[in-house]
Parts: C-alpha cells; sequence; structure tokens
C-alpha cells in the first residue's frame, strides 16, 4: 500500500518506521527539519554559539524508565544506548522560600546541618504527597474522567509543587493547570513525584530518529507545505503549495491534533466533532548558562526540575540542569540549563539557543473524544497517531505508532 505519513515528530516517524518494512511510506514534515519537539543542539539543529563537540537536547530530553515500556522495545530494537540519570527536583517561591527533594537534599546539601533543615522542611510536604498518593492510588481510573486538576490538588505548597511538575511535563502555562484533564495528570502524578528512575539518550534525543532514518527505505519531504486532503473510495489525494498532487491508499495524521481540520478538505461531522476543541500550545525554550537565578536563594547545586514562581507577577517556569540530563563533561567548566518561561529572569547574553514549540493545549472538551478517535481509526482511510492520544509524553506518541502500524499490517516490536 501507499500510505502518506503527515508530521515528522516522534510518533510519525515511529509509525514510519513500523510501517517502511512492508509498506510504501512517504512522509511529510513541514519544517525543515524532522523531530518535531526533539530539538538536538548539534544534530538536527545546528548552533553556531556552541561548541559542534557538546550535544544538549533543548525540547524532549528524558524518558521514565518502569513507565515507558513501548519506548524502550523501540530503543532496544534500534540499538540506542540509554542512561540512567539522576533527578532531583528544587521548588522557589515567590516569598524567597525554597524546598529541596529527596535527591537535591541527598546531593545538593554540603554539610550534616543543612541536611537537617532541608528534611524538616520538606517533611510535611511529604505527608502532604502521601496522602494525596493514597487518595489516587485507590481511585479508577474511569473516576479521573472529565474532573479537571483541581479536584485533586489545591494551593497547598506540595500541590503547587506538583502541579508546577505538570506545567514542566506539559509545557503548559501555569494558570490553565487547574483546568488540565485529572485523566492524563494523575496517572503521571501517581507514578513520578519523587521516586520514579529516569533515562536519557546518549549522545542526544535525536539519535534514535537518525537510527531510524539510517534503516529507512520510503521518502521523506521535509518543508512541505500541504494545502489540503481529501478522501475517496479511491484513497487520498495530498495537494502541496507547490501545485503538485499525490496519491495514497491511507493517510496517518501524526501532526499536533489541531492541524486535523486545518488539513482535511473534507472533514465528517464526526471528524469535526473529535477535533475542534484541540487548540495549538505555542511555547518558547531556551539553553542559557545563567545561573544567577539561584543566587537569591543562595543555591549552588543546580536540579533536573527545578520550579520558579516568578517574584514580579507570580507567573511560574522551570529551569532544567542539561550538565546531568545530557552528559555534559565536566572539564567543559560551562553550566548549561534548559528554560521555559523564565526570560524575565535570564540575561540575554547568555541564551545559547531558543526554540518554539507547538504542542497540544490540553483541556477537558478536546480530550474527550480520544478513545473515539482511537476506535475509528481507518474510516475514511484515515488514522491518527501522537502523544496526546495517550499520556501526552514521548511513551503515548511510541504507543500510538504501534497501534496505528498493528492496524496497517506493519512491523511489530
Ligand atoms: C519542550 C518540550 C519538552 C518535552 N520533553 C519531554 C520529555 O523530556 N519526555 C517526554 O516523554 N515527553 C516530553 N515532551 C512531550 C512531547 O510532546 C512528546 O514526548 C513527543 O515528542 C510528542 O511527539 P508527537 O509526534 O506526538 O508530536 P510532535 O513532536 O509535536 O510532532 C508533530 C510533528 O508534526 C509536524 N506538523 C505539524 N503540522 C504539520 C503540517 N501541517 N504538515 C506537516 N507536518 C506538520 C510538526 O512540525 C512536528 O514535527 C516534551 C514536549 C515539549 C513541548
Amino acid at each position: 500500500m501507499r500510505i502518506a505519513i503527515v508530521g515528522g515528530g516522534a510518533a510519525g516517524m515511529t509509525v514510519a518506521h513500523l510501517l517502511d518494512k512492508v509498506h510504501d511510506v512517504s512522509l511529510f514534515e513541514k519544517e525543515p527539519v524532522l523531530g518535531g519537539n526533539i530539538r538536538t543542539l548539534n544534530k538536527n539543529i545546528s548552533c553556531d554559539s556552541l561548541d559542534p563537540r557538546i550535544i544538549l537536547d533543548n525540547g524532549v530530553v528524558e524518558f521514565q524508565r518502569d513507565y515507558f515500556p513501548n519506548f524502550h522495545k523501540l530503543m532496544h530494537d534500534l540499538q540506542v544506548p540509554l542512561e540512567q540519570t539522576p533527578i532531583s527536583s528544587e521548588l522557589f517561591l515567590a516569598d524567597g522560600h525554597y524546598y529541596k527533594s529527596v535527591g537535591a537534599i541527598r546531593y545538593g546539601c554540603k554539610t550534616k546541618r543543612e541536611q537537617i533543615i532541608a528534611s524538616l522542611k520538606l517533611t510535611p510536604i511529604m505527608l502532604s504527597y502521601f496522602c494525596f498518593l493514597a487518595r489516587i492510588t485507590f481511585a479508577s481510573q474511569d473516576s479521573f474522567c472529565h474532573r479537571p486538576v483541581s479536584d485533586y490538588l489545591g494551593n497547598s505548597i506540595s500541590s503547587r509543587w506538583l502541579k508546577m511538575l505538570l506545567m514542566y511535563a506539559y509545557s503548559m502555562p501555569y494558570n490553565t493547570i487547574d483546568d488540565f484533564p485529572a485523566e492524563i495528570a494523575m496517572p503521571l502524578l501517581g507514578h513520578s513525584g519523587m521516586f520514579t528512575k529516569w533515562d536519557r539518550i546518549a549522545g542526544g534525543v535525536y539519535t534514535y530518529i537518525e537510527k531510524i532514518l539510517s534503516q529507512f527505505a520510503g521518502s521523506i519531504h521535509c518543508d512541505a507545505q500541504i494545502t489540503g486532503v481529501t478522501r475517496d473510495l479511491a484513497g487520498v489525494q495530498i495537494k502541496l503549495a507547490n501545485g503538485d498532487h499525490q496519491h495514497f491508499d491511507k493517510i496517518v495524521f501524526a501532526t499536533t491534533p489541531d492541524q486535523v481540520l486545518t488539513l482535511l478538505k473534507d472533514p465528517s461531522d464526526n471528524e469535526i466533532k473529535r477535533f475542534q476543541a484541540w487548540k495549538a500550545n505555542v511555547i518558547n525554550t531556551v539553553i542559557h548558562t545563567d545561573s544567577s537565578i539561584y543566587k537569591h536563594f543562595g543555591v549552588t547545586y543546580f536540579c533536573e526540575f527545578d520550579l520558579f514562581q516568578n517574584k514580579e507577577n507570580g507567573s511560574c517556569g522551570y529551569n532544567a540542569y542539561l550538565d546531568r540530563l545530557c552528559g555534559i563533561d565536566p572539564q567543559v567548566g560551562t553550566h548549561f540549563s534548559l528554560a521555559y518561561n523564565m526570560e524575565q529572569q535570564i540575561d540575554p547574553e547568555k541564551v545559547i539557543d531558543l526554540q518554539h514549540h507547538t504542542s497540544p493545549s490540553y483541556n477537558l472538551d478536546a480530550i474527550n473524544y480520544r478513545q473515539e478517535v482511537l476506535e475509528t481509526n481507518g474510516e475514511n482511510n484515515t488514522y491518527h497517531v501522537g502523544a496526546y492520544l495517550f499520556d501526552g509524553l514521548h511513551e503515548g506518541a511510541v504507543t500510538s505508532g504501534f497501534v496505528v502500524s498493528d492496524l496497517l499490517g506493519g512491523l511489530r516490536l
């Protein structure tokens, strides 16, 4: 079969890899590079201000070890080496108070006295966290449906910490997290928190896309500007801005979900219903070397999940210490971080790279139809993949690729 895949992020590349073994696959990506939210500097993203030997991720960076089984299966199949990365977190509040996670206390406190003080500050937060865990562990997944995060998390410090972790995981503005769907948030918070083990891809996340490309026999069209997709009994027509029309038997949408109705010129009423509530969430991430954001707190140990409340406007952002997350040799001597929504605090002179990302804007109306999208895959010769159909993270992107590959008789790992 001739299969068109629209979108070259994690989900599109996974399904392309699996279908390529048995079908004639063409992948269309609107950007000049593949990867979607995978932005590996000195791999798919060039960066003149960075030593070419240094590889840094300015997008997707880490993966849960125990809760990403399909992602790990794919990495195993591609023989991509993974390394465990230590994870710790600190919470910096606008009033000047800060709190260290267990890992941050273990690795970041220099004296016994510092350790004891930080542990005493953490104890009530941990107790509140355990109560939250007890509440959600015994709840059924169905009970989270149609409910916002604010039904489970209030304004305590422990709740704010967890809400900021959700902001980090889904790149959603902090002021939208109260309305974030509990159905997606609660499973993540139930198995993340302080104790999960995390992996990184040695050599940067784009390494696995390079592996897929090295085996790929189909065709890849970057910078592809699709002006319309139509379907009929004979298959699928893709119209491109350069005037080309291409015909396929099937199409797989691997874009963010807000794009589906923009591209489809003949959507059915059901397709309109399933996709109309999805909007784009457009954000920036920067890689920088400005550690002065910690000075005010007197902190010298930087964590992988450092969460900041802005003094001026109360908005929140994160700063992820990349040296450990990207395995930078300490000999390099520069401290690299990846930040979101911290532009006001970071010295522009110390910014190495800025990336624009588009991800789904998660809301209760939009996620209502995810199950229906999965169940109707194949209708009108049309299939859908994307992290948004499962956990919103890399595991979801890979899993959605496995599902559609199975439906189309592709390789099964
Ligand atoms: C900054 C950031 C960091 C993240 N970090 C992590 C992390 O560390 N771990 C984790 O598990 N998850 C992380 N995520 C979640 C992430 O979204 C998923 O892990 C995953 O990369 C999403 O893959 P996807 O293929 O579903 O979507 P995307 O990566 O968004 O891919 C969609 C692709 O479709 C293309 N496209 C869009 N419109 C069109 C069009 N009209 N025509 C053709 N192509 C089009 C886009 O350019 C893009 O390449 C992060 C997300 C962001 C935004």
